[in-house]
């Protein structure tokens, strides 16, 4: 029991990587508020949680006012809060952009697997509106500013807590498919960095998480060839599952990591070595 009798916030907990982190943050005897944009999905990880243990509360982390009245709700029912997890995010924001890139996908990943010479060009930058960029950086890097901010708060009032943030290898190393999505990883990375020098006085640990592929709904948009690529590329030969994820996160987030604050953990499964 990694975490008992410690309160967590798991972002985007809905699916994929941050219901596996609710799930096994419960299992280690937290308690859990699910947050997720949809109110369905957030209800269907909490019914899998044992009665009593976990709570959903639906708000878009892009929205500040949304993240401040979740939080003022954890205060009024929950308590405090010991564990953030900022997790909510988006692989594509919709629309033609999306339809551009994907519309690209087949012709380059086939070329790249067959060595042939590159001719279909990405040129994702070059058409990209301001909306698409704007949604992109609101959810992963405004999100991850406004609940740390209001966690805080509250972590402050008791100089202990632990807040780990899911950026990517995308913000390790880039993303030709998504420039924005990279843009906005690799900025979860610089503020999890300065806001752990930040607050370490008070004993707040900040860390980060960079994922490699893993088989998540977030991927279901894809053509089935990006998938052959990411196995290709990964060095393990596969995809990794949201539970790996999710022992990652626990790590960061329990007293075993108590002097880890200021880092980035990849399980990725060999795909980048840095
Ligand atoms: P997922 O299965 O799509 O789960 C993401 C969840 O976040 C969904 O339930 C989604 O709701 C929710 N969400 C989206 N926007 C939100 C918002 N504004 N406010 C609150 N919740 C919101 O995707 P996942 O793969 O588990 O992704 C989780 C995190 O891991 C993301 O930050 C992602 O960028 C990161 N990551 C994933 C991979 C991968 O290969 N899967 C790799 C590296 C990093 P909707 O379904 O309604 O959008």
């Amino acid at each position: 029991m990694k975490l008992e009798g410690k309160i967590a916030l798991v972002t985007g907990a809905g699916s994929g990587i941050g219901r596996a982190i609710a799930l096994r943050f419960a299992a280690e005897g937290a308690r859990v508020v699910v947050n997720d944009v949809r109110k369905d999905t957030a209800e269907r990880t909490v019914a899998a949680i044992p009665a009593g243990q976990a709570r959903a509360i639906v708000a878009d982390v892009a929205d500040s006012a949304q993240v401040r009245a979740m939080f003022e709700e954890v205060d009024g029912t929950v308590g405090g809060l010991d564990v953030l997890v900022n997790n909510a995010g988006i692989g594509d924001v919709g629309g033609p952009d999306r339809d551009r890139a994907l519309g690209k996908v087949e012709a380059r990943v086939g070329e790249m697997l067959s060595g042939r010479p590159v001719t279909a060009h990405w040129d994702i930058t070059q058409a990209m509106s301001d909306e698409t960029w704007r949604r992109m950086l609101a959810v992963h890097l405004d999100g991850t500013f406004y609940c740390t901010r209001e966690a805080l708060r509250r972590m402050s009032r008791v100089n202990r807590g632990a807040i780990v943030s899911i950026s990517s290898v995308a913000g390790l190393v880039g993303m030709e498919l998504a420039p924005h999505y990279g843009a906005a990883k690799a900025g979860i990375l610089g503020f999890t960095r300065s806001v752990a020098r930040e607050v370490a006085s008070r004993g707040i640990r900040v860390n980060a998480v960079c994922p490699g592929w893993i088989d998540t709904p977030l991927l279901d948009p894809l053509p089935p060839l990006v998938r052959t690529l990411a196995q290709r590329q990964t060095p393990l030969g596969r995809l990794g599952s949201p539970e790996e994820i999710a022992a990652a996160v626990l790590f960061l987030a329990s007293d075993e990591a108590s002097f880890v604050t200021g880092q980035w953990l990849s399980p990725n499964g060999g795909l980048v070595t840095i």
